[in-house]
């Protein structure tokens, strides 16, 4: 088995340590093995999807050096809108998936009572169910399609970084996967891309975990082999709040060059921020990916040290 690994920023924005630092222990992970490290631009979200961030992020990985086997053949989502739809066509008729036809008025009383009860917040209104009579159809209404989620028992993974994690299915909701008109959501597609593309190894931000188990509901319902996962803690500032760009402590990757920082700087300082190899703070590039694995990542949250960035622009 080769291993695959991919790096899919959302082009909404521009790309900051955070995002590097994943791309770059899925990078060392994917070298590590003699595997494949792949990029994929999530760009499903038209209105904050932008050329320009595109192009600020294949900058940024070009600055630190982190090159993408399918360099040539980068995966847009926006591209693949008709695999999705085949798939969702396929859950369908497969009875995996089903049209939902509630109203914004529906759904908002919905989310008022399983507020108070603490539940998922979709109640399965339209879930076909053997004995069981669905709402009348109302007239002029294009449906959402639903993802028949299981009702019972757990989703869980081995996380590679965080251990086991087991989630109540009766806590996950029926994920609308195509939208009223007809457009794939994201948890689906980031599913169908990651099986066609043949993701062995899906390393990203701990902010994935909540879709983890959505994901892997997917997978199931596809027949698709399910990926490992590994999901790395968040870098925070001195102040231990998520870096931002707002507080001042995130900028864009490319950023740092002007500031005459050397990209290798950069990616052992990344390197180390969450991971580590005994006491060894300076090491090259093919060093790391020898010595790369998930087991040393940290589970718990790393700090950002300014002052250390500052100290490296002046050292190297
Ligand atoms: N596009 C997502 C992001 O930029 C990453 C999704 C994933 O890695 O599965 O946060």
């Amino acid at each position: 088995m080769t291993v695959k690994t991919r790096f899919a920023p959302s082009p909404t924005g521009y790309l900051h340590i955070g995002g590097v630092r994943t791309a770059l222990y899925s990078w060392a992970f994917a070298k590590h093995h003699g595997g494949e490290f792949l990029l994929r631009i999530e760009d499903t979200d038209l209105e904050r999807s932008t050329q320009e961030s595109v192009e600020i992020i294949l900058k940024g990985m070009d600055w630190v050096g982190l090159h993408a086997d399918n360099a040539d053949n980068i995966v847009y989502q926006t591209k693949n809108f008709p695999r999705y739809k085949q798939l969702i066509q396929k859950l369908l008729d497969e009875g995996h998936a089903y049209k939902c036809y509630c109203s914004k008025e529906e759904l908002a009383q919905m989310r008022e009572k399983a507020e108070r009860e603490g539940t998922a917040t979709y109640d399965r209104r339209w879930r076909p169910e053997v004995g069981k009579t669905l709402p009348e159809i109302p007239a002029g209404v294009e449906p959402v399609i639903r993802f028949k989620n299981p009702l019972d028992g757990v989703t869980s993974w081995y996380d590679l970084v965080k251990g086991e994690i087991s989630i109540p299915n009766s806590a996950l909701d029926d994920l609308i996967i195509a939208r009223a008109d007809g457009t794939p959501t994201y948890n689906f597609c980031v599913v169908v891309d990651d099986f066609d593309m043949g993701i062995t190894h899906v390393i990203r931000g701990d902010d994935h975990v909540n879709n983890t188990p959505k994901q892997i509901n997917i997978f199931k319902a596809l027949g698709a082999k399910i990926p490992e996962y590994a999901h790395l803690p968040m870098i925070l500032n001195e102040q231990g709040k998520k870096i931002s760009k707002r507080s001042g402590d995130t900028v864009a990757i490319t950023e740092y060059e002007d500031m005459g920082i050397l990209p290798e700087a950069m990616l052992n300082y990344l390197a180390r921020l969450g991971w580590a190899h005994g006491d060894d703070e300076f090491f090259n590039m093919n060093q790391f990916v020898e010595w790369f694995d998930l087991a040393h990542v940290s589970a718990s949250p790393s700090r950002m040290d300014s002052k250390k960035l500052a100290w490296i622009n002046a050292e190297h």
